[in-house]
C-alpha cells in the first residue's frame, strides 16, 4: 500500500511559519495536505445557534482556495471532503498506509475529541504537534501552565522581559513531484454548506477575503502602505470604516496568518521607519492574544463553564424575548442595537462594540453569557475560541477583569459615537 505522510490543517492555513508543514517536508515521504470539512463545523450548538454562520463559512472557504493556491506551488495537493473526522480518515485508510500525521496542537474540548476519533482509527500512525498559535511560544515563557498568572499585567512584563519571540518560519520549498499524492478533490460551494450565495455588505468595516495572499497584503497596506501603524493607539476603539484597526484577526484566527509574522513585520518598521507607543501597542494587543490561550491552557474545560474561571455563581437568565431583542438590535440601547445590527449584516464587530455589547447582555440584562458567547461564536468572522470565551469571561465578571466592571452604554456611545455617524449608519431613522 502507498505510504503517506499527512499534514492536517485546522486552524493554521498558511504556508509561512507553519512548523507542521516544515517539518513534513523535511522528512522526504510522499505528502497529503488535508483539511475536513465536518458537517459538526455547521450543526447547531446546544445554545440554538449554528457553530459556523454565513460570514465565516464563506471566509473558511476563501482560505481554503487560497491555502490550495500556495500548497500547488509546492506541488503539495489539499483534499477537503465534506466528511466527518471518522469517515474522512476511515477512507483514507483504506487507501493508503499513513505513517505521520502533523499538525497544529490544539488543546480544546472539542478539538481533542476530533483527534481523540482520529487516532482510534490510526493506531500506529506516528502523530506530531506543534503549538504555531502564540506569539510567545509555550516552551519559551517564564511559567508554568498551572502558574500563569491571574492577571494580564503581570503575564505581559514577565513575557516581555524574560521571553523572547521566535523567529517565523520561511515557507519551505517545493517537494519532488514523485513525492505528491494525487487525489480527486474538490473546495465546496458556499451552497453544499447548506448557505445561500451573499455579497458582502457595502458598509461592512471587513471588505476582505480569507487567505494567506490577502492577509500579507493587509497587513503591508495597514504596516507599510499606509503607515496607520503609527497612530494605532489613537484610531484603534473606532467603530467606522477599515482602518481604525488593523483588522488581522479573522486571518489570525484560522490561521492564514501568523502573529509572529506581525510581530516580526512591526520590529521592522520600527528599524526601518519609526517607533513609537502605537507600534508596540499592536504588539501588547497581541499578547492579549496570547493571554487568552494561556488562560485557556491553564484552566481547560472552565472557560466554557457558567462560573467560569473564577467558578463564581451569578444568577443568571436565559430570558429568550430579551436575548432575542439583543440579536435583532431592538434593546432600549441605540448604540448596542447599532453594534449588534453591524455584526447580524457583517459578521463583524469592533472591539469597542463587542466590549459594550457584551457588557449589556451580561450585566444590565443579566443574561447567561454563554448564551452571548454562543451567538458570537456563529457570527464572527474572527471567532477564535480562546479570545472569545476568554473576553466573554472578563466582561461578564467569571474571569480575568479583577475590576468586574459594568460599561455605561450611553456614556460610551457619547464618548466613542460622538456625532452618532456610527449609529445613524447602522439604524433606520426610525429606530434612533
Ligand atoms: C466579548 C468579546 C469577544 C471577542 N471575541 C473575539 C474572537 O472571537 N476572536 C478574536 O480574535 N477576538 C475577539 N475579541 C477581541 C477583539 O475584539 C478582537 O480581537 C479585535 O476587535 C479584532 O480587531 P482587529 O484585528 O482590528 O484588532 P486590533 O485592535 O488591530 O488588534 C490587533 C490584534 O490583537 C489581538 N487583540 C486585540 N484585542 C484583543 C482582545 N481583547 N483579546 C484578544 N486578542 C485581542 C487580535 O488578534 C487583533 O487582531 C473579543 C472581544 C470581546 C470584548
Amino acid at each position: 500500500m502507498n505510504k503517506i505522510d499527512i499534514v492536517w490543517f485546522r486552524n493554521n492555513l498558511r504556508t509561512e511559519d507553519n512548523e507542521a508543514l516544515s517539518q513534513a517536508v523535511q522528512n522526504g515521504n510522499k505528502i497529503l495536505a488535508l483539511y475536513c470539512l465536518d458537517p459538526r463545523l455547521f450543526k447547531i450548538s446546544s445554545f440554538g445557534f449554528k457553530k459556523t454562520e454565513r460570514f465565516r463559512a464563506k471566509f473558511l472557504l476563501e482560505s481554503l482556495h487560497d491555502l490550495q493556491d500556495q500548497l500547488d506551488k509546492l506541488n503539495i495537493q489539499l483534499h477537503t471532503p465534506s466528511l466527518s473526522i471518522k469517515a474522512c480518515f476511515t477512507s483514507l485508510k483504506e487507501a493508503y498506509s499513513i505513517q505521520n500525521i502533523y499538525m497544529q496542537k490544539e488543546w480544546t474540548f472539542e478539538e481533542q475529541s476530533e483527534q481523540e476519533e482520529a487516532k482510534e482509527i490510526l493506531p500506529n500512525t506516528e502523530w506530531h504537534e506543534y503549538y504555531d498559535q502564540f506569539l510567545f511560544h509555550p516552551e519559551d515563557v517564564p511559567f508554568e501552565t498551572h502558574d500563569i498568572p491571574m492577571v494580564f499585567t503581570q503575564f505581559r512584563k514577565s513575557c516581555e522581559k524574560k521571553a523572547s519571540v521566535r523567529q517565523p518560519l520561511p515557507i519551505p520549498a517545493a517537494i519532488s513531484k514523485d513525492r505528491q499524492v494525487a487525489i480527486e478533490s474538490s473546495i465546496p460551494k458556499l451552497e453544499e454548506l447548506g448557505f445561500d450565495r451573499f455579497e458582502r455588505h457595502p458598509s461592512t468595516a471587513f471588505p476582505f477575503q480569507g487567505g494567506e495572499i490577502q492577509a500579507n497584503k493587509r497587513m503591508d497596506y495597514y504596516i507599510w502602505d499606509s503607515n496607520k501603524i503609527e497612530f494605532y493607539k489613537k484610531t484603534r476603539n473606532g467603530l467606522l470604516g477599515k482602518d481604525y484597526s488593523a483588522k488581522f484577526s479573522p486571518w489570525l484566527a484560522n490561521g492564514s496568518l501568523s502573529a509572529r509574522v506581525i510581530y516580526q513585520e512591526i520590529k521592522d518598521y520600527e528599524k526601518e521607519v519609526r517607533k513609537n507607543e502605537s507600534t508596540y501597542w499592536l504588539i501588547f494587543e497581541l499578547i492579549w492574544r496570547d493571554y487568552f490561550k494561556y488562560v485557556s491552557l491553564k484552566f481547560g474545560d472552565s472557560i466554557f463553564k457558567q462560573t467560569g474561571i473564577l467558578d463564581r455563581v451569578y444568577d443568571w437568565s436565559s430570558n429568550t424575548k430579551f436575548v432575542n431583542e439583543w440579536i435583532e438590535g431592538r434593546t432600549k440601547e441605540p448604540f448596542v442595537n447599532a453594534n449588534m445590527i453591524e455584526l447580524k449584516e457583517t459578521g463583524w464587530m469592533s472591539n469597542r462594540g463587542r466590549q459594550n455589547v457584551a457588557s449589556y447582555f451580561s450585566k444590565n440584562l443579566k443574561l447567561d453569557w454563554r448564551i452571548g458567547a454562543a451567538y458570537f461564536e456563529a457570527m464572527l468572522l474572527d471567532y477564535d475560541v480562546h479570545s472569545n470565551y476568554g473576553n466573554w469571561m472578563y466582561v461578564s465578571g467569571v474571569g480575568n477583569d479583577p475590576r468586574d466592571r459594568t460599561f455605561n452604554i450611553q456614556l460610551q456611545a457619547s464618548r466613542y459615537d460622538k456625532n452618532s455617524k456610527f449609529q445613524k449608519l447602522w439604524l433606520s431613522p426610525t429606530l434612533f
